[in-house]
């Protein structure tokens, strides 16, 4: 089989569908190579040679593709005209990862690879610029020293020892660039770095190409197992089997001289997805120059370069002079790129992140993939490209990812609050979005506080995790096209970016900002949307949705044939859900109106009664406070169908714990403390989640259910007499046996009529059942001949299907995470093997005694787009979730029927 797939000069072995085997990168450059895109030529090691290296060594894979590798560079010396380890003519080639999705950061890139204290007297007098060779060599050093030799500090205080040369270097000439070093500066620094590579390895630099080139690709494969990749691939849930693929490539240059430069631009706005070109290069710099963000980056478009002077609040002279956009410096470059733009957008049907450098006025395209976006810019992307036809109506909602909308729906600042704010400083508006935490300066410590806001200088790919913890980023370096801004963009986090005015001190844990000093605690609020840093807290407020968004979510409407429900259990969240466009509540747990101050007093005393009598009474407290719940939910829904469901939760949630609270109590209903701690002490349970609680409450105590269904029809017909229409489906939790459901039906059925002859005047209602329980699903045809519906609790049916305690999880799933033993947590994403098994069979056993049967989902996994499409799948009538998640499971619900 073929391990290497060669590509450059309008040809390719590959092509942008063999993404599994070329990793994203790779495809994508035999794809552009073989449309004409001027790419550097090179070749790809494919993801299953990564497979075989971590099966069989290093010494059996380089057996392996040894001879492919030897003529694959020979095609590319004979294209650019140059050869590999050659003192006089010498190709220096490049060294990447590349998995099937771009994983940010997971291994740095090895650039200038070839180089030795030999062939850079070759590169120098070649390219006849001998300190563009050297700068090369230590760069070159410096990197493969980090990337390949592990040269990198442990300490996170500590500075990448390269950089800590440099320093001291810089010093001692009294000069702050790395531009102002002289030729015989960078020699002394090849030296240095050489010989802290001894000191530190404990071996000499390789000179040899060959073995520099088999050791930058044994470190990609390793990346792949490295701390960084298996965070990232846990987070996304990508399996280890997928290996990443190696890139080598030509090496052209950015660096040698006010003719050549790089850059990264963007077809679309990845912050707003507005259809404008835009992006940032450096003249005379390498890539890693533009992201690191040592210096100013400037526009790729004039209009580009105008926001930015805007924005930045640079005179237009001092624009047009020291940062003029490409379009206006290098226009013949600019209109070419712009041509290659255009038709890789064309080509790929999306918004592409392209790299590029000109090389001495000759422009290369050294990547494209598919850009990463704000969800904003997602919704925005696809309703355009499917009104310019690119795609078409289905495909636009294919685009949408469905968990992505969720940054849509969050909160942004309340305008009243900003108005007052104190803006301390601006940034660049990396990542829209509004957060309001407490400053960090470390990435491992963003857990620091519930909210916080991680500051740095820069980040860099180590910061990923902590990066995906803190509320906010925000870095004083850095243009949009940093790596914080990127990767903040693909989280959906807000991120402001290059806040110059900024000093960050990480060994004192201070932020300075024009002479004031901020510490690390100390709250601070960033407006990812405009770039404005804000001291203090903001209040925040419900977001405005674009149009965009609702015409995608008409389109999910037009395509979706499971309904969404809701689970609210106030008039405020139905409210919210119906604006989210909620077609019912699939679930109100009535035990949260209990939760409120003057509630849980009424609800205690129902606990505490020693009779019957006194519970009643009690319970009358009580049926006035959720009649008028019911009212308001049922007049939010406005004929929707509303699910209630009976008390479910274990009695001791409710009782006081402390004893002035017990105290209290005690007073309250004339009985000894004593009295109040001995109905304590009786209530606790073992295994509260497996003990008194669900229907074998209203079994122990039918005047509770009596009352809540008194609640419920009182509420519907008052509701009537106003000429509004409820629907109530009352349910009934934890139902293990058919007794059980009968039992509490019968109290139902009795209560009702009753309620119905007070009033004169009736409604229609539906009595059904949770199934939650795994021997309800064993059972659901005897079950369905009584319910009118079916409501899966897919939390407790996972709990006691895998026989998790829902209290205790937390405690060992992160564990099981970690070490692969469960993928996902079955809490969020439905165990489709499992206890999805339970809910097919328990839908096809009820539709077999009952064909109608209405059956939904109420668990948590009613907004989680892959469970979603499960339900789907699984014919049911709904899913549930919460108001926030109803778009996302509407869209998840259209996806599913495309
Ligand atoms: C369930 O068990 O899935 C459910 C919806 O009920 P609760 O979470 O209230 O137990
Ligand atoms: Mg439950």
């Amino acid at each position: 089989k073929t391990r290497v797939y060669k590509f450059g000069n309008n040809f390719a072995d590959g092509n942008s569908k063999m993404k599994n085997l070329l990793g994203g990168k790779g495809a994508n450059l035999a794809e552009m190579s073989a449309i004409g895109i001027p790419v550097p030529p090179g070749f790809t090691i494919t993801t299953e040679v990564c497979t075989e290296y971590n099966l069989l060594g290093k010494d059996k894979v380089v057996d392996l593709i040894k001879t492919e590798i030897e003529e694959a560079i020979f095609n590319i010396e004979s294209l650019m005209g140059s050869k590999f380890g050659d003192k006089d003519n010498p190709l220096l080639i490049s060294v990447r990862s590349g998995a099937r999705v771009s994983m940010p950061g997971m291994m740095d890139t090895v650039l200038n690879l070839g180089l030795n204290d030999d062939v850079i007297i070759g590169l120098a007098t070649k390219t006849g610029n001998e300190r563009f060779a050297w700068d090369s060599y230590r760069r070159f050093i410096q990197m493969y020293g980090d990337v390949v030799l592990g040269m990198k500090s442990e300490s996170k205080e500590d500075i990448d020892p390269f950089e800590e040369i440099m320093e001291h270097l810089k010093d001692k000439r009294g000069i702050k660039l790395d531009t102002e070093f002289s030729v015989q500066d960078l020699k002394d620094l090849v030296y240095d770095f050489k010989d802290a590579v001894k000191k530190r390895t404990g071996h000499d630099f390789p000179t040899d190409p060959w073995e520099q080139l088999w050791g930058a690709v044994i470190a990609v494969f390793n990346s792949w197992n490295g701390d960084r990749a298996v965070y990232y691939r846990n987070m996304h849930g990508y399996p280890a089997d997928w290996g990443t693929a190696v890139n080598v490539q030509a090496m052209v240059y950015g660096n040698m001289g006010d003719n050549s430069g790089t850059g990264v631009c963007f077809t679309r706005d990845a912050g707003t997805g507005e259809d404008v070109f835009n992006g940032e290069y450096l003249i005379n710099a390498q890539g890693e120059d533009v992201v690191a963000g040592t210096r100013t980056p400037q526009q790729i478009t004039k209009l580009g370069s105008l926001r930015w002077a805007e924005l930045a609040k640079v005179e237009e002279a001092e624009r047009a002079e020291n940062y003029p956009s490409l379009e206006e410096l290098m226009p013949e470059i600019f209109k070419e790129l712009n041509g290659y733009q255009e038709k890789l957008e064309k080509h790929y049907k999306d918004m592409q992140d392209m790299e590029f450098t000109m090389q001495d006025g000759k422009l290369w395209i050294l990547q494209t993939r598919n850009g990463k976006r704000t969800g904003a810019a997602m919704v925005k992307i696809a309703m355009d490209m499917f009104k310019q036809s690119l795609i078409s109506e289905k495909e636009a909602l294919l685009r949408i990812e469905p968990s992505k909308l969720d940054e849509l729906l969050h909160p942004v600042f309340d305008p009243k609050a900003l108005k007052k704010a104190n803006v301390i400083a601006q940034g660049l508006p990396a990542s829209p979005g509004a957060a309001t935490g407490q400053l960090v300066f470390f990435a491992d410590e963003a857990n620091k506080y519930k909210y916080t806001i991680l500051t740095r200088i820069e980040t860099s790919p180590e910061d990923l995790e902590g990066m995906n913890i803190a509320r906010g980023i925000l870095t004083a370096r850095g243009g949009m096209t940093s790596h914080a801004a990127v990767v903040a963009r693909g989280m959906g986090k807000c991120c402001i970016s290059g806040a110059g005015a900024l000093t960050i001190n990480y060994k004192t844990r201070t932020l300075k900002v024009d002479g004031k000093e901020y510490h690390e605690g100390d709250w601070i609020s960033l407006n990812g949307s405009t770039g404005n840093i804000i001291e203090g807290k903001v209040a925040t407020s419900e977001p405005e949705l674009s149009g965009e968004f609702a015409e995608i979510m008409k389109l999910s409407d037009k395509y979706a044939t499971m309904q969404v429900r809701t689970n609210a259990d106030t008039p405020k969240d139905a409210k919210i859900a119906r604006s989210f466009g909620a077609q019912g509540i699939g679930l109100t747990r009535t035990e949260h109106m209990f939760f409120e101050v003057d509630r849980i007093k009424a609800m205690r005393e129902m606990i505490l009664a020693d009779t019957v009598k006194g519970r009643k009474h009690a319970l009358e407290d009580l049926l006035p406070m959720q009649r008028s719940d019911f009212e308001g939910i049922f007049e939010a829904m406005q004929g929707l169908p509303v699910t209630v469901r009976l008390l479910d939760p274990p009695l001791h949630e409710f009782v006081p714990h402390q004893l002035e609270t017990q105290r209290s109590l005690a007073e309250d209903m004339h009985i000894t403390l004593e009295a109040v701690k001995i109905k304590v002490a009786e209530l606790e349970e073992f295994n509260p989640m497996l003990g008194h609680r669900g229907c074998r409450l209203g079994i122990t105590y039918p005047e509770i259910t009596e009352m809540q269904t008194r609640a419920v029809i009182e509420a519907a017909l008052n509701l009537k007499e106003k000429g509004i229409v409820a629907k109530p489906e009352i349910m009934v939790p934890l139902v293990g046996t058919l007794a059980e459901f009968e039992s509490q039906e019968a109290v139902i059925r009795e209560t009702a009529n009753k309620v119905f002859e007070e009033r004169n005047d009736r409604i229609e209602f539906l009595i059904g059942t949770m199934i939650e329980i795994p021997r309800a699903a064993l059972i659901a045809n005897k079950i369905a001949k009584y319910a009118d519906f079916f409501s899966f609790g897919t939390n407790d049916l996972t709990q006691m299907a895998f026989g998790y305690s829902r209290d205790d999880a937390g405690k060992f799933l992160p564990i099981y995470i970690e070490k692969g033993i469960l993928k996902v947590d079955p809490f969020e994403v439905l165990d489709q093997e499992g206890v999805g098994q339970l809910v097919e069979m328990a839908t096809q056993l009820g539709r077999s005694e009952k064909p109608n049967l209405k059956v939904g989902i109420c668990g948590e996994h009613g907004g989680d787009p892959s469970s979603v499409e499960f339900c789907y799948r699984t014919g049911l009538n709904y899913v549930s979730c919460s108001p926030y998640r109803v778009p996302i499971a509407r869209l998840a619900s259209a996806q599913a029927a495309i």
